[in-house]
């Protein structure tokens, strides 16, 4: 038995009483238990052409879903219900939102194809915000404000928004801005003067109660261009959010509000000026360090010198990596450096030395476990346990030195 769609010819009606058709047991989404009612007619909207369901009680059970079955509405409730009448009740401002948020998106629709030549091949009605993707150029910021404030002016016009009823070639007559294929009678919203077009959903009677759009931002997605809006409470919502974020970075930033992009520029300049500072002075102090470190080491017998620094602090790797490249300038000079408890360890030479740095890392690597990788005359490695460093040390030495 087909169900009677209410919310078709009053998309304002909010409690209803119904004769309870069929009641089976079903499952929800998350696996609990649930019943799958079938009323004779319902004001529950679907799940169907972007718009999501609505929610509310039948009697004292919560709807958790509503799904068009075709000929039939399926309202999922969490309880059973036996044949006879039952009240149904909206969750109204979840309904009205949605209402605000379609009936903006035809608009904003009508305006970007009008106006500015792009289609929308698709609609989305997010719990957060809503998209729309568009075919075509990319709108420029001057097509987004512009399709925006169109949109507003045709708000505040407050235009009559209507159902009508005819076959495909009616609405044709009429100027529907899509096509469809569907045979019979057909239903279509029309925003007098604006817009006409197929659509299953639900409207607002009037463009004012919009309230007022804002298209947040577009980006591209595949070939089309998605453009983010928000309509009605959302728009409330959403202004609140971010004065209130722009609040916070401007506090963060210790500058007014309206400054808080320069502010932001300088923050970003300060902090590459002084990270290639501080590397400078690093870079220097692992030179001054290595130069220190050779006086105390002389080159042993066989003109070989093989240097072991272990390092126990909190320090990284990149002043490792400087520390270790600046030893090795020295004529044949082997570096084996390392650090707890990160577990970094580098072995570089003077190619003189004529070591295979690589090969080391890699025995002691499988004798102690850990990764890394280089070059015969740079390796760097990370072992598995930090605190082995010094021991890999010792071993590494032992091996350069073949004892
Ligand atoms: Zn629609």
């Amino acid at each position: 038995m087909t169900t009677r769609r209410l919310y078709y010819d009053d998309s304002y009606l909010r409690e209803y009483d119904a004769q309870v058709v069929s009641c089976e047991k079903g499952v929800h989404r998350d696996g609990r238990p649930t019943f799958e009612v079938i009323l004779d007619e319902t004001a529950f909207y679907p799940t169907s052409g972007g718009q999501p369901h609505d929610l509310g009680r039948i009697d004292d059970a919560e709807v958790l879903d509503v799904r068009d079955d075709g000929e039939e509405i399926v309202h999922i409730v969490e309880r059973g219900f036996q044949p006879g009448k039952v009240h149904g009740c909206l969750h109204w401002a979840r309904r009205f939102d949605h209402m605000q948020q379609h009936t903006g998106q035809h608009l904003l629709s009508a305006i970007f194809q009008e106006r500015f030549g792009l289609p929308t091949v698709s609609f989305h009605l997010g719990s957060e915000v809503s998209t729309i993707d568009l075919r075509g150029n990319e709108p420029s910021q001057a097509v987004l404000e512009g399709a925006e404030r169109a949109a507003n002016e045709v708000i505040f016009d407050d235009r009559p928004v209507t159902v009508r009823y005819g076959t495909a070639e009616k609405l044709a007559q009429l100027g529907v801005r899509k096509e469809v294929e569907r045979t019979g009678i057909l239903r279509a919203i029309e925003i007098e003067g604006v817009d006409l077009q197929p659509c299953g959903g639900t409207h607002l009677r009037k463009t004012s109660q919009i309230g007022v759009t804002l298209v947040r931002r577009c980006s591209k997605i595949r070939q089309d261009w998605r453009v983010e809006f928000v309509c009605g409470r959302r728009t409330e919502r959403v202004a609140h959010a971010d004065a209130r974020l722009l609040r916070e970075v401007a506090e963060k930033l210790n500058c007014a509000s309206e400054d808080v992009a320069e502010a932001a520029g300088r923050a970003v300049s300060e902090r590459d000026a002084h990270f290639k500072n501080a590397k400078a002075a690093l870079l220097r102090l692992a030179e001054a360090e290595a130069e220190l470190t050779l006086q105390r080491e002389p080159a042993a017998s066989g003109g070989l010198r093989v240097v072991t620094r272990f390092f126990q602090d909190e320090g990284d790797g990149e002043y490792l990596g400087a520390f270790a490249t600046a030893l090795a300038k020295a004529e044949r000079t082997v570096a084996l450096v390392g650090r707890s408890p990160c577990g970094h360890v580098f072995f570089a030479q003077h190619p003189a030395a004529g070591k295979d740095m690589k090969a080391l890392l890699n025995q002691v690597m499988e004798e102690f476990g850990g990764k890394g990788g280089g070059t015969k005359d740079f390796t760097r490695g990370k072992l598995s346990d930090g605190q082995a460093v010094e021991k890999v040390l010792r071993r590494a030495r032992a091996i350069v030195e073949g004892k």
